[in-house]
């Protein structure tokens, strides 16, 4: 077979080096699923990819892009559970060692050797994807594509807020970043019946009034509101009992940990692209439990999957833009200039439409 597919390449490491091209439709080996891609999210992660600022594994040149839905169109010899027509979407990590201690405890997320789609193996910014039948996660029926293509970030905020955090009733919850993951953070918290505050700028004014419209209790500028005497009010005194840090920015930490009361949690999920200054002391003074959280395992989708299907997660409205592929650097630099939440990129057909 030689048919032609367009995707989205990383052509080899460096700032930018991003290209449309044409490439053949990859084929499915035994044991692996083709899928015909419907929508693929711009992430964080992918920005980070086009600076060259990520310390993931990456091997280009490689077809970027992890956050999809799609339709299963072919298979490979010996698949069993996953079948044409399928409509699916997938867990990131095309390859985890199945051996090291977090494998073998269900956190692929943090397996030593793990090799993701749109870093190592090729990824969603195209036409077609392939990768082993076991990654499969099949949408429920009143899930749609668009829907299924943010199931990967709401799986993320999954591992963040209730593996690792365990959100309670009535805890004081700061989520610093009212971007896509910040607001399913801040959903998920409140899902927990956590009390959240979800902080911004200026430039993520809009943002902040989509979360008050989906429901979030409160919101705040950090440019324009007086935070740490809000957040004293709130707690009468003693800062909140949980910060996420969803936002990669220095000064978000830094604010963040100082929000934070004694004994608290502080969460990191944002990454900073760079090593921050940050008074780490605060941690000992106020024995803060600090953790981070990367990614997402197979307990995180089971979880998302049912969360989606029941409707108990807004997803639709934080889409804000789907483009087709070709427009990715608009798609691009919108995300990165912080307008909307979540941008889709669709496949095109050729490279002259
Ligand atoms: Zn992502
Ligand atoms: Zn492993």
């Amino acid at each position: 077979m030689n048919e032609k597919m367009i995707g989205l390449v990383k052509t080899s490491s460096g700032e930018g080096n991003m290209e449309l091209q044409e490439l053949p439709v990859p084929e499915p080996k035994a044991g692996e699923v083709q899928i015909a891609i419907a929508a693929t999210g711009i992430c964080g992660s992918d920005l980070h990819i086009y600076h060259s600022d990520i310390a993931l594994a990456m091997k280009p040149p490689v077809i970027t892009g992890h956050e999809f839905s799609g339709v299963v169109s072919k298979i490979g010899e010996g698949v069993e559970n996953v079948k044409v027509g399928d409509r699916v979407s997938a867990i990131t990590s095309f390859k985890t060692c199945g051996i090291c201690i977090n494998c073998k405890s269900g956190k692929t997320n943090i397996c030593q050797h793990k090799k993701l789609i749109g870093y190592w193996y090729d990824g969603a910014f195209a036409n077609y994807i392939v990768i082993p039948e076991a990654n499969v996660q099949i949408l429920p029926d009143n899930v749609s594509f668009h829907e299924g293509a943010v199931l990967e970030p709401l799986c993320c905020a999954i591992e963040a807020t209730i593996e690792l955090t365990r959100v309670k009733p009535e805890d004081t919850v700061v989520v610093m970043g009212p971007g896509l993951i910040g607001q399913l953070t801040a959903q998920l918290a409140q899902l927990c019946g956590g009390r959240v505050i979800l902080i911004g700028t200026n430039k993520d004014q809009q943002r902040l009034e989509l979360a008050l419209s989906l429901g979030i209790h409160h919101t705040l500028n950090l440019e324009t509101a007086d935070v740490n005497r809000y957040i004293s009010d709130f707690t009468n005194g003693s800062g909140v009992d949980i910060v996420f840090e969803c936002s990669g920015a220095p000064a978000a930490a830094r604010q963040g940990l100082q929000l934070l009361r004694r004994g608290g949690q502080y969460t990191q999920v944002g990454l900073f692209g760079k090593p921050i200054d940050i008074d780490f002391e605060q941690i000992a003074y106020k024995e803060a439990k600090v953790t981070g959280s990367l990614g997402q395992n197979w307990l995180n989708w089971n979880l998302a999957i049912k969360l989606l299907k029941n409707k108990r997660i807004q997803i639709l409205p934080l889409v804000s833009e789907v483009l087709p592929l070709d427009r990715w650097k608009e798609g691009f630099n919108n995300f990165e200039k912080g307008l909307g939440t979540k941008i889709l990129l669709e496949p095109i057909s050729s490279l002259s439409r």
